[in-house]
């Protein structure tokens, strides 16, 4: 098993928040901006943020300037430039090329992963029962690239790592998620190979997330392996969830984040630190909240054994 011992706390932290913009940003989306904006602080460390609209499908025009703006409007100020994926074509492209030998043209569509019945991943993914792996089958055109991982009985067929909060976590490649796609079908670059990529480009020592996202961690720590590049300390916050259980999306309906006063957005930002469990019950204004917030969130971290 590879188990990775994630970079020390140090004076040296650079965080980040990456949010997608499919729709604009809701009470889900600022639990994760929160809770990554906080721990920048309290590290003394540089946060920055970077818009995900690697899918330029599903990412809408203008969404990404709106959460830019909203977070000005909150008090959270990044660092640095922002990074935008729809420009990081090159970067996604020479990674890919980087992990020549590891990687195949995959010509299985959605049904036919699906119909192998080896199951669906934590994440919701089918798990890819390899049929391409050692060249496309008769009559099949490339559909997907994908990167190999190790074989079922390998030693080095397990990634771990310890997430700050949630503890030791372990995941078996090769059942929990198959050799998984780096450029899909409709010719956009996977968010797996480009969160690994530009974590790594902005040199981000700490990744502060959602809870959804703990599945897809190892796959990410294996491609930082593959192309040698560091593995980042991870936490990953709970997830908000509307009252049918579902995680809040654009798709499941939530509620855009849109202070019309001061007083909105004090409450926005409460409201998130509620759901975090800070301990923060009350602000009366953005200045008193951003006062108090650090030393709720390291207190937090306290209460919580996090590292
Ligand atoms: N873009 C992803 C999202 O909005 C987050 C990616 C990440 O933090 O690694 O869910």
């Amino acid at each position: 098993m590879t188990d990775v011992q994630t970079a020390p706390q140090s004076d040296h932290y650079i965080g980040r928040f990456a949010p997608s913009p499919t729709g604009p940003l809701h009470a889900g989306s600022l639990v994760a901006a929160l809770a990554s904006y906080l721990d920048a602080k309290v590290h003394r460390g540089a946060w920055l943020v970077r818009i995900e609209d690697v899918d330029e499908e599903r990412s809408a025009t203008g969404v990404g300037e709106g959460m830019l703006a909203l977070l000005q409007t909150l008090g959270m100020q990044w660092d640095g430039e922002v990074l935008w994926q729809s420009r990081r074509k090159e970067a996604y492209q020479a990674a890919f090329d980087a992990l020549a030998g590891h990687t195949y043209p995959c010509g299985c569509n959605r049904r036919e992963i699906l119909d192998s019945r080896l199951g669906i991943a934590p994440d919701g993914a089918a798990i890819y029962p390899g049929t391409c792996r050692h060249g496309l089958a008769p009559g099949k055109t490339m559909r997907s690239l994908r990167v190999r991982v190790p074989d079922a009985e390998g030693q080095a067929d397990r990634v771990g790592f310890t997430d700050r909060m949630a503890g030791p976590m372990v995941q078996h490649l090769a059942t929990q998620s198959g050799d998984f796609v780096l450029k899909r079908a409709d010719g956009f670059w996977a968010y797996q190979l480009a969160v690994v990529v530009d974590d790594a480009a902005q040199g981000v020592t700490d990744v502060v997330r959602g809870a959804d996202l703990i599945d897809s961690t190892p796959r990410q720590i294996y491609l930082q392996q593959l192309l040698c590049v560091p593995t980042p300390r991870y936490l990953h916050v709970p997830v908000v969830r509307n009252a049918n259980g579902e995680k809040l999306s654009k798709q499941t309906g939530a509620a855009a984040i849109a202070p019309g006063s001061e007083r909105e957005a004090v409450a926005a930002l409460l409201r998130s630190a509620a759901f975090l469990g800070l301990p923060l019950t009350r602000a009366d204004s953005l200045a008193g909240f951003w006062h108090a917030a650090p030393d709720a969130w390291s207190e937090l971290l306290r209460l919580r054994g996090a590292a």
